[in-house]
């Protein structure tokens, strides 16, 4: 669904991703796992978009190396950065209006779409008419990919999702993001909670300055004692 090849991306001098290669097929959860500043947002970025980069991308058999960010989403990828930047003087229903009225959709299509991601969320439905300064970081988050489904992703990339979360709000992010994969869609995660992320994963990369060092079978990532040793807080 989503192949990557040879990518680099630089920053200025910088080089922050160095010809990664990177594959993820439909109906996969895929997890990057690595240290801060290993080039996994990077990633994210340049595959929608939002940073140039050199390098093949293709998604569904198409090159969308080079598109703008409205390109890419329009092909069925969208991108939940990490940060949650939701709109704090909006509503939830109108924050996740505006994510769709950004994308063209007619007014009844986005209707049946803001109830279809209510259902996903059922907190967020209870809070349909609050602001977005007033929800809890937890509620900001769900927002957040709310926002992101209302595009009606084939494909998801998770930016961090459960950062800055209480533990049971964790799991609860968890348990949401299992929920879109059941129903259909795949998923690229990044996630500092890299064993929960791997458990729930079909295959994980590990980066390192810009690189894949290990890729393989999630269950493999999770028992192979070097990527334990220096990502899973293990020894
Ligand atoms: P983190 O979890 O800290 O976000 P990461 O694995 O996502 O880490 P990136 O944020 O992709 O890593 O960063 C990769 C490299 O690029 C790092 O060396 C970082 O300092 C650098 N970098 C990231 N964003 C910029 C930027 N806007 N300008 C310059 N350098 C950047």
């Amino acid at each position: 669904m989503l192949q990557v090849s040879n990518l680099d991306v630089f920053y200025g001098p910088v080089q922050a991703l160095r010809g990664l290669d990177l594959v993820v097929n439909q109906g996969e959860v895929v997890t990057l796992v690595g240290a801060n500043g290993a080039g996994k947002s990077t990633l994210l970025r340049a595959i929608s978009g939002v940073v140039p980069s050199r390098g093949n991308i293709e998604f569904n058999g198409q090159s969308i190396a080079g598109k703008a960010p409205e390109e890419v989403i329009a092909t069925g990828l969208a991108h939940v950065p990490e940060g949650r930047r939701i709109f704090p003087g909006l509503t939830v229903v109108e924050n996740l209006q505006v994510a769709a009225y950004a994308l063209g959709y007619p007014d009844r299509q986005i209707k049946a779409d803001i109830d279809r991601v209510l259902e996903v969320f059922p907190n967020l439905a209870n809070r349909a008419r609050s602001y977005g300064w007033s929800l809890s970081g937890g509620e900001q988050q769900m927002l957040a990919i709310g926002r992101g489904l209302m595009a009606r992703p084939r494909m998801l990339m998770l930016d961090e999702p459960s950062l800055g979360l209480a533990p049971r709000l964790v799991e609860e992010v968890f348990r949401i993001i299992a929920e879109i994969s059941q129903k259909g869609t795949t998923i690229l995660l990044v996630e500092q909670n890299a064993t929960m992320a791997l458990s729930m994963a079909n295959r994980g990369y590990v980066l390192e300055t810009g690189q894949v060092v290990h890729s393989g079978p999630a269950q493999e990532l999770l028992h192979d004692e070097a990527v334990v040793a220096a990502y899973l807080g293990g020894h």
